[in-house]
């Protein structure tokens, strides 16, 4: 705990940390649908929609790393158990459990949607308030945006090769 990079908080710290949190759960979530999605996928293109996966697995995973140190600086507790992803998370859980390439990617698109969404609103919540989140925010945000974009390419080319000209 650092008590000085504390006070520098413009803003009630546990509230804060109970955000932080909520995006911490959302991230292990996030993980798990990424990684499985990419253990069970089935259909056209599935490779490469299998190595874009895993690979947002572990940037998923890097980013409740980075939220977990943020919380713990804070002095709070990340989330200790699993059992309480659900009911934090502000992101649903999307069970792989049709594993067609096209379904796994609108899935993993629509939680990059709320992912960019609830980042978005930790940016203006900690703007002006405190620096050292935002700045974490903003460095998850960009890859969650990335994320969003290499998706939806995947689910274009997707389109293309089987003849769908609108997506
Ligand atoms: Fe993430
Ligand atoms: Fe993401
Ligand atoms: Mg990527």
């Amino acid at each position: 705990m650092g008590t000085r990079g504390r006070e520098i908080v413009g803003m009630n710290v546990a509230e804060l940390v109970q955000i932080l949190n909520r995006a911490y759960a959302s991230e292990w979530l996030a993980y798990y649908q990424y990684w499985l999605g990419a253990k069970l996928i089935k259909g056209p293109m599935k490779d490469a929609v299998a190595a874009e996966l895993t690979l947002h697995a572990t940037e998923e995973l890097n980013h409740g790393t980075l939220l977990a140190n943020r919380i713990v600086q804070l002095g709070g507790v990340p989330v200790t158990t699993p059992k309480d992803w659900f009911a934090l998370s502000p992101c649903k859980y999307d069970a792989p459990d049709d594993p067609y390439v096209g379904v796994l990617l609108d899935q993993n698109i629509a939680g990059e949607q709320c992912a960019i969404t609830a980042y978005k609103s930790l940016m203006d919540l900690t703007k002006d308030k405190d620096m050292v989140t935002y700045n974490l925010a903003l460095t998850i945000l960009e890859q969650e945006v990335e994320h969003e974009e290499d998706l939806q390419s995947l689910k274009e080319d997707l389109d293309l090769l089987l003849g769908r000209r609108n997506g």
